[in-house]
């Protein structure tokens, strides 16, 4: 069939397996062409979240950065007749194609991973295909989970968040990226049920479940870490993002953090929230402003000359944080801060000097809402130079 992008929304309903081919490999190549980041030291990597945006760049960089047997977790759609599956389920059979080419191990659980199920056949999975064939315990687990709902595994609640500021209704400049126009938005602040749901979400007790369950089972090695991710940003999303439902979501990840890091002592380990920089992703596309601010920054960073992409700014991370004996770049809470070019000062003044000034009429001009676009489309394998989008693809890929 012929695939063309169909946008509903935050989301595209239609994934392209050639151009997800090429996003993968366009990836792998970055991290080939950077060079080897370790050797023997991070053998074997779980990746929850493993499909797309960070995570995927996580795996990625774990496997042909420093080598690594790479285990991910990630929920898809399958394909199912003339419908394409989702991005991540074409990511997923590229990402292990490439790496099994390379001679690691790499394997992917579909599935819901909020569930005791999937910690499971996750521990399962690592005893039989990595401790009993001598190939050793997990060294790092990413958490990159970002999902609108979460069942809890206990009490089968299921839980929504709600993207919304705290306290006050907020009236806020945003962009309909469809359209291409400035406008201004108003948010009703969340009810305290709405927090404490986008909490139980987004929040740290799935990411404490999952090393809990993990280090239980004996499967973590010596002196494993694990890392989960957070966004802070500056004033002009504070009130969305941190001071919003969010924000204490991921204040909760700064507890869930030092709770972890305090069970992982006696294995020489520690966990840590990275604070990333602000991307294209389908997960922040779906936050209010965050879209406007985005095409502000990128404008400015590519303008500056310091933009980085997903896997650059993953490259990054592992260089110079994750490698063992680097020296940790921590805030008083003892983040590692990712986001240090995209707050630094020349950045940021340019970024707000923008911010009151832009409108529909010099959106093009003062900030790259074309660039937004394109890595949305990306994220679903549109876009790429060299795929022949004309072309019939099998939406299934032999595989289903
Ligand atoms: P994304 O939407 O690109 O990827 C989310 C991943 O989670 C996908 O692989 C998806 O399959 C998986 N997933 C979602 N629900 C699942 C479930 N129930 N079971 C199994 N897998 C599931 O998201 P992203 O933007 O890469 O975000 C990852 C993390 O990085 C989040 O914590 C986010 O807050 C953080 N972060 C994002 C940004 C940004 O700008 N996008 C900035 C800083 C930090």
């Amino acid at each position: 069939m012929i695939v063309k992008p169909r946008i509903r929304g935050f989301i595209c309903t239609t994934a392209h397996p050639t151009g997800c081919k090429a996003s993968v490999d366009g990836q792998v190549d970055y991290v080939r062409g950077a060079g080897a980041i370790s050797a023997g030291e991070l053998n074997n990597v779980l990746v929850l979240g493993c499909s797309a945006g960070y995570g995927l760049a996580c795996r990625i960089v774990s496997a042909f950065g420093c080598g690594a047997n790479t285990l991910g977790v990630s929920f898809e759609k399958l394909p199912e007749g003339n419908r394409t599956a989702s991005a991540g389920w074409y990511n997923n059979i590229a990402f292990e194609d490439a790496a099994q080419a390379e001679g690691l191990y790499a394997k992917t659980l579909d599935g819901d991973a909020f569930a005791d199920e999937m910690r499971t056949r996750v521990i399962e999975t690592i005893n039989r295909d990595l401790v009993q064939a001598g190939k050793g315990k997990i060294d790092l687990v990413v958490y990159s989970l970002a999902s609108p709902v979460r069942q809890h595994p206990k009490t089968g609640t299921l839980h929504r968040s709600a993207i919304k500021p705290l306290g006050e209704a907020l009236d806020i400049k945003s962009v309909h990226v469809d359209r291409g126009e400035v406008i201004q938005v108003n948010l009703e602040p969340a009810t305290p049920e709405e927090t404490a749901d986008t909490v139980a979400v987004m929040g740290g007790e799935d990411w404490e479940f999952w090393m809990d369950a993990l280090q239980d089972a004996d499967v973590l090695a010596p002196g494993c870490r694990t890392v989960a991710f957070t966004y802070i940003g500056t004033e002009l999303t504070w009130p969305i993002y941190w001071e919003g439902t969010l924000g204490q979501a991921k204040l909760d990840l700064d507890r869930a953090s030092r709770a972890i890091s305090g069970k992982l002592a006696g294995l020489g380990g520690e966990a840590r929230v990275a604070v990333l920089k602000a991307i294209v992703s389908q997960a922040s596309s779906a936050i209010p402003v965050v879209p406007l601010y985005v095409a502000l920054l990128f404008k400015v960073m590519k303008e500056q000359g310091i933009h980085e992409d997903i896997i650059s700014h993953i490259h990054r991370l592992f260089a110079t944080q994750l490698k063992q004996g680097s020296e940790l770049r921590l805030d008083e809470d003892g983040r590692i801060r990712m986001d240090d070019v995209e707050l630094s000062e020349a950045v940021q003044q340019e970024v707000q000097r923008r911010w009151p000034l832009v409108d529909s009429s010099n959106l093009d001009e003062l900030g790259d809402l074309s660039g937004f676009r394109e890595d949305f489309l990306k994220i679903f394998g549109f876009g790429f130079a060299g795929v022949d989008y004309d072309a019939d693809v099998d939406p299934v890929m032999g595989r289903v």
